[in-house]
């Protein structure tokens, strides 16, 4: 077996693993949600129609960066969004989407701010997220969705797709699996303090986070 080959068998673990975690813990339901690792210009996604808790790692798909399959499993028509966020950011190696209730019920509100879709409550959200746009509702494998997430990715490593779910390109798949984690505890926060004030993070304190960042 190639070096190459061990590298997509040995992410294909961890993408089982996480997607067992993911499931078991109620983050995604049913069959929905996908995960992705980029390997080269490869990327081993989620199958269609398998649920994220009864992965086999051995029938994961492989496609392109243009989104076509190239070998396993037939890829999840959400695959193209992968490919896409990987065209958008060179650099990432890994994404995380899911159907998380609270991001989900956050994402159809009808009073969202498209530009920041949740406040930034904690520092945690802040450091792992960001700000949060909200992409338009488009159909799932819609092609127009795969471009507006591509178009939003060049700026935004995380993402809220409307009516839909939560979206995170990342360095690696356990950064991107923490960010969607982050944004779905965040959207649960802010459902359960809605009717009340709430007091965000100020933005001396955000400029402070950022700057710990970068140091
Ligand atoms: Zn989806």
């Amino acid at each position: 077996m190639s070096a190459h080959e061990d590298t997509i068998r040995a992410a294909s673990e961890v993408i089982a693993e996480l997607g067992a975690s993911i499931f078991a813990r109620g983050l995604t339901p049913g069959r929905t949600g996908n995960l992705s690792c980029r390997i080269e210009d490869e990327i081993v996604v989620t199958p269609t129609g398998v649920s994220l808790g009864s992965l086999d790692p051995c029938r994961l798909a492989i496609i392109d960066l243009a989104g076509r399959p190239v070998r396993g499993g037939k890829p999840s028509k959400e695959a193209v969004m992968h490919a896409a966020l990987y065209r958008a950011r060179p650099a990432a190696r890994g994404v995380v989407h899911l159907h998380s209730t609270h991001a989900v019920a956050v994402s159809c509100l009808a009073d969202i701010d498209g530009r920041s879709a949740l406040p930034p409550l904690t520092a945690y959200f802040v450091m792992r997220v960001g700000r949060l746009p909200l992409v338009p509702y488009f159909a799932p494998g819609d092609p127009a969705l795969s471009v507006a997430v591509e178009e939003t990715a060049r700026e935004h490593h995380a993402m809220l797709l409307a009516n839909h779910g939560s979206i995170v390109v990342a360095e690696d798949l356990l950064s991107a699996a923490d960010a969607a984690e982050e944004i779905e505890e965040t959207a649960r926060l802010w459902l359960l303090l809605r009717e009340q004030r709430t007091r965000p993070l100020a933005d001396a304190q955000l400029t402070a986070l950022a700057e710990r960042r970068q140091a």
